[in-house]
């Protein structure tokens, strides 16, 4: 056997974590609001995961944290609930209000901002006779709190040809979930300029959030360096799943996984030069780390 090849195939793989991947600042201030009232007052009771990541919710249970859904809202009589960054729609202020409970607001001062001017153009639209039309995904928690501000009247956009469910005669004002596509975001608005008849009245607000799409031309950057990329993001995660897509446009080679254990070392046979982890806003650093410790295992 030839000694030096030996010495070759032990060498441990070449793993880089994208220093600009992990939680955004948003999730950021959550956690720590979350992990303060824990370790001052004991549990609190978080309305829906704090993350669209199993992984950190799992630790911050461990801390104290339970996840409640609207329904235990209803029938809680006391107890620290406590709103993630996502933000919330009204009617869930006035079941804090009702029931008589202790609220930790962690909305992000971004999505907070935007369910404002949500608000502001559902009275404007009520006006005229007009229409918010919000590019997101239907059933998604920040959707929910923006449609809220509408009492649920705005007409959800989830791809182009949604632009159908407008209509042409009525103006228009256009919203985006914060965590979506800036490309299809500009794809319908577009296409509802060109739909609307005469002089009608459309407005565009391009509200998706910086810290999400200057990642995008960035991770895509990340991806054409590397042979192989892991993109490490939770399944519930519309973020995670936008960026793995982006990722995977410049690099096929790139896997999508939750955790270490979803690592297949198929992937790394051929002993690739390099290899990439990354990640979504709701992906932990200590998670990745974790990742590129095993690839280097393989
Ligand atoms: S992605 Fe932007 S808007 Fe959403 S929580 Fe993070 S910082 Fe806030």
């Amino acid at each position: 056997m030839d000694p030096s090849a030996n010495t070759k195939n032990e060498q441990p793989l070449h793993v880089e974590i994208d220093d600009k991947s992990g939680f955004c600042f948003g999730v950021v201030r959550a956690i720590s609001k979350a992990e303060e009232e824990i370790g001052s007052n004991g549990t609190i009771y978080s309305l829906g995961d704090i993350v669209h990541n199993d992984l950190e919710v799992g630790r911050l249970s461990k801390k104290g944290m339970q996840t409640i859904d609207h329904k235990d809202l209803e029938k809680m009589k006391e107890g620290t609930v406590f709103f993630r960054a996502h933000g919330e729609p009204p009617e869930s202020y006035q079941k804090i209000r009702k029931n008589g409970l202790k609220l930790i607001d962690a909305t992000c001062p971004v999505v907070l901002k935007l369910q404002q001017k949500v608000r502001a153009a559902y009275e404007e639209m009520k006006e005229k006779n007009g229409q918010i039309a919000i590019y997101g995904k239907i059933g998604h928690a920040e959707v929910k709190g923006l449609s809220g501000q509408t009492n649920h009247e705005a007409i959800i956009l989830e791809k182009e040809e949604d632009v159908r469910l407008l209509d042409p005669n009525k103006p228009v004002v256009l919203f985006s979930q914060t965590t979506k596509s800036p490309e299809v975001f500009k794809l319908i608005a577009e296409a509802i300029k060109r739909r609307a008849l005469g002089d009608v009245e459309v407005k565009i607000n391009d509200t998706i959030c910086r810290q999400v799409s200057n990642r995008t031309p960035h991770l895509q950057e990340f991806a054409r360096k590397h042979e192989v990329v892991i993109f490490v993001g939770g399944a519930k995660s519309s973020n995670a799943r936008s960026l793995y897509q982006a990722c995977f446009a410049i690099n096929p080679q790139t896997h999508f996984i939750n955790s270490p254990d979803d690592l297949q070392p198929l992937w790394f046979a051929s002993g690739p030069k390099s290899t990439g982890v990354c990640g979504a806003t709701s992906t932990p650093v200590w998670l990745m780390e974790k990742v590129a410790e095993k690839i280097r295992t393989f």
